[in-house]
C-alpha cells in the first residue's frame, strides 16, 4: 500500500478508527522515509466535530505529526448544520460524503500526496459491499478495495485502507487499551443513513452466525479482479473525465460536488 518514499495523507475524523490509523502509520513510518500528514474537515456539526476536532489537534501535537485542517464553510460555503437547515429532505450524509471527498482529494492534489490512508474497517466495506448491492450500484463497486479506483488518474489521488480486515470491535478494543482514546462519541446524523440500517441488520446477522462480516468481504474480494476487468471492457463504463466547474476528476460532465453546490443555491462557489 505504501512505497518507499511516499508522501501519505491519512484522512482524520477524531473518531476511533482514523485515530488509530494515524496512531498506527505514525508507529511504523516514523523512522522511515515515508511522510504522514493528517488530513482534517471541519464538516461544521457543531455538538460531535467540535471536541472532536480540539481532538485532532492535540493528538498531532503530542505525536508531532504535520496536520492540515479545512472545513466545509470555507470551501463549500456552509456547515453542515446550515446545509440541514436548507435542504431538510436529504439525509446529511449525502453532502457529507460527497463533500469531504471532493475536498480530501482537491486539498491532497496541492499538497502533492501520492495516497490518502482512510480508516474504513472491516464493518464499513461490508456494509457498503451490501450497500452498493442492494441499490445496483455496480460503478461504486468496482472502485472498491483495500486500495481503490479503476485506473490511474493524475487528478485522483489513490485511497488506500490499511485497516481493511480489522472489525470495528477490534479497532476500538485497539484504540481503548492503548490510550488512543477513551470515549466513543458518534455522529448525530449518523442514525438518520441507509447505512446505519444495513449496520445494524448485519450486526445481528454477525451475532446469530459469526463470520459473517469477513464472509461478505472476502466473497466480495474473490470476485472483485473479475469484476473490474468486465466493467474496463464494458460498453456502459463511465470514462474519466474533469469536471467542467471545478476540474475535478468525475465519471459525469458536472462533478456530483457541484451539482449540490448547486441544488444548495451557494454562489461563488
Ligand atoms: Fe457526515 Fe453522516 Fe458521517 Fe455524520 S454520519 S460525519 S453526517 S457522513
Amino acid at each position: 500500500m505504501v512505497g518507499k518514499n511516499d508522501n501519505v495523507g491519512v484522512a482524520v475524523s477524531g473518531g476511533k478508527d482514523s485515530m488509530t490509523l494515524l496512531y498506527l502509520l505514525n508507529k511504523i513510518f516514523k523512522p522511515t522515509k515515508v511522510k504522514l500528514t493528517a488530513l482534517a474537515i471541519d464538516e461544521g456539526i457543531k455538538e460531535y466535530r467540535d471536541p472532536n476536532f480540539k481532538f485532532v489537534k492535540d493528538f498531532c501535537k503530542k505525536y508531532g505529526i504535520n496536520l492540515m485542517t479545512y472545513s466545509f464553510k470555507k470551501e463549500v460555503g456552509k456547515t453542515l448544520d446550515e446545509i440541514k437547515k436548507k435542504d431538510s429532505e436529504t439525509i446529511p450524509c449525502t453532502y457529507c460524503g460527497v463533500f469531504r471527498r471532493n475536498i480530501l482529494n482537491k486539498k491532497a492534489l496541492e499538497l502533492k500526496l501520492d495516497k490518502i490512508a482512510t480508516g474504513h474497517n472491516l464493518d464499513d466495506e461490508a456494509q457498503a459491499i451490501l450497500m452498493n448491492q442492494f441499490r445496483k450500484n455496480v460503478r461504486a463497486s468496482v472502485t472498491m478495495g483495500p486500495i481503490t479506483g479503476i485506473e490511474d488518474d493524475e487528478k485522483f489521488v489513490k485511497r488506500i485502507k490499511p485497516l481493511y480486515f480489522l472489525t470495528e470491535k477490534e479497532v476500538a478494543t485497539f484504540a481503548f487499551l492503548n490510550g488512543i482514546m477513551d470515549k466513543f462519541v458518534e455522529c448525530p446524523n449518523a442514525v438518520l443513513g441507509y447505512r446505519n440500517a444495513i449496520r445494524d441488520w448485519l450486526n445481528e446477522f454477525e451475532k446469530k452466525y459469526p463470520g459473517t462480516k469477513y464472509n461478505v468481504v472476502a466473497s466480495f474480494l474473490s470476485i472483485l479482479p473479475i469484476v473490474k476487468e468486465g466493467y474496463k471492457r464494458s460498453e456502459n463504463r463511465k470514462r474519466i473525465r474533469y469536471c467542467i466547474r471545478c476540474g475535478s476528476a468525475t465519471s459525469k460532465e458536472i462533478c456530483q460536488s457541484c451539482l449540490l453546490i448547486e441544488r444548495l443555491g451557494i454562489k461563488g462557489h
